[in-house]
């Protein structure tokens, strides 16, 4: 998606330790034309897809996630991180190790909300090591719903997540994905630039 590519050379900021900050339009402040733009992206390409509700994961999941689903005009469902203790039985919940924050943490849905008969597509800002992804496919198949694909804003294609939910069959659809970057030099080159 040629105007997210532009922007995220234009306002990305390559941090230490594969860290792609884009906080100036995607996850802290937020453009919305930008996001209306995303998507009317995924809607195009999981046009083929019956899509009953979205799933992400809280906190710069919710965001997009919100603006995606306008065009798919379903609910959004979002996975809470949680320490709670004894919440099995209401919940579906497993394990995520953080990205960028290094530490394991549960997640959970309320079996109200995701069930048999649900099609689900999972959204997220950035695909790095696939945890996130993995945790919320993992919440879809506990709950007997059927996972239809999975919409990735920015996947960095050096890092392991895409091969390995690819190569588990999973449909996923990155609008931007950066094959390499460079911190001292502040430059990215994405998968399909020359
Ligand atoms: P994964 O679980 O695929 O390793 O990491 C995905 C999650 O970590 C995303 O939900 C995102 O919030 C965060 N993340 C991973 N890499 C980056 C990055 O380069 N920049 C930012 N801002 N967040 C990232």
């Amino acid at each position: 998606m040629q105007i997210l590519k532009d922007r995220i050379r234009k306002d990305g900021k390559i941090k230490a330790g594969n860290v792609l900050k884009v906080d100036s339009f995607l996850n802290h402040q937020m453009d919305i034309k930008l996001f209306g733009e995303i998507g009317r992206e995924f809607k195009r390409r999981f046009a083929d897809v019956p899509v009953t509700k979205i799933l992400t994961i809280e906190a710069s999941g919710i965001g997009i996630a919100c603006i995606v689903a306008q065009y798919f005009d379903v609910p959004v469902v979002f996975a809470k991180k949680t320490q709670t203790k004894n919440i099995a039985g209401e919940v579906y919940t497993t394990k995520v190790e953080s990205f960028t924050h290094g530490r394991v943490y549960d997640i959970i849905v309320s079996r109200e909300f995701l069930g048999p008969g649900d099609k689900v597509l999972l959204i997220d800002d950035f695909l790095a090591n696939g945890k996130a992804l993995e945790g919320l496919a993992a919440l879809v198949r506990d709950s007997g719903a059927e996972l239809v694909g999975a919409g990735i804003v920015i996947e960095k294609g050096f890092q392991v997540g895409g091969d390995l939910l690819r190569s588990e069959g999973i449909r996923l659809e990155s609008l931007a994905i950066v094959e390499s970057m460079d911190e001292e030099t502040q430059t990215i080159v994405f998968r399909d630039d020359e």
